[in-house]
């Protein structure tokens, strides 16, 4: 199969379209189709589904974890639930493989950093959950630390922290207002359930990172991030 070159197909709409490179709407349904064939045509913009992160360990030789494989599930998740991305609205989640901080969890109303835990001779993919970060005319704000949660647990735990927001927030409390002023300690409550992961309870998708089909290992290399 020959995928589409997002590039070219750019380029050549640009180019049948004005002087100057400019889009005009009379493409713009053409310049959709070309971009969507191209996987680039994901709506959600701007809201809580638009997740970003760090390259991880697709293609980072300091990743821990599959940081893309996460991006990929929650945002695959959140797109078969608009009720959550309604309610949600535009906190923003990111994602970094590991404590180097390039996918800027530090600063998202929710952020996940990848991590790992042992159980028994076995590795498990865990992410660290913060909550509350974020950037305003005041300047930036970090999260808070809530949770260490097997990689498999996530979603879970994110949609425990939506359904809070909705029930706990103030009368038009925006879910980053609400992470930002929450007491962390009771976060920390909502989640403690997700963090124990027993050898009796485990099972064998935990020891799998989330985009991965084989055990998970860490294997940091020499080299640089990749971003
Ligand atoms: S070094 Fe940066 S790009 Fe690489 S995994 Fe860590 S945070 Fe991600």
């Amino acid at each position: 199969m020959v995928l589409p070159r997002p590039r070219d197909c750019v380029t050549a709409s640009l180019h049948d379209s004005a002087p100057g490179h400019e889009v005009t709407s009379a493409i713009v349904p053409a310049l959709y189709r070309q971009l969507a064939a191209a996987g680039l045509g994901h709506g959600g913009a701007g809201t809580i589904a638009d997740v970003t992160s760090c390259p991880g360990a697709e293609a980072c030789k300091l990743a821990v974890t599959q940081s893309r494989g996460l991006g990929r599930a929650l945002s695959d998740h959140l797109h078969e639930r608009p009720d959550l991305v309604e309610s949600a609205g535009a906190l923003s989640i990111k994602i970094s493989g590991c404590p180097n901080g390039c996918g800027q969890h530090h600063i998202a109303g929710i952020g996940f950093q990848g991590s790992v835990r042992k159980l028994g001779d076995r590795a498990v993919p865990q992410y660290f959950v913060m909550v509350g970060g974020g950037v305003d005319e005041a300047g930036a704000r970090f999260g808070r630390i809530a949770a260490k949660i097997p990689a498999r647990r996530v979603a879970e735990a994110l949609e425990r922290l939506i359904a809070y927001h909705a029930a706990e927030r103030r009368s038009g409390e925006s879910a980053a207002a609400f992470f930002g002023r929450v007491e962390v300690e009771r976060v920390k409550a909502l989640l403690l359930d997700l963090e124990t992961l027993r050898p009796e309870d485990a099972v064998d998708a935990d020891f799998v990172d989330l985009g991965e089909d084989s055990a998970f290992k860490v294997e940091t290399m020499a080299g640089e991030c990749s971003v």
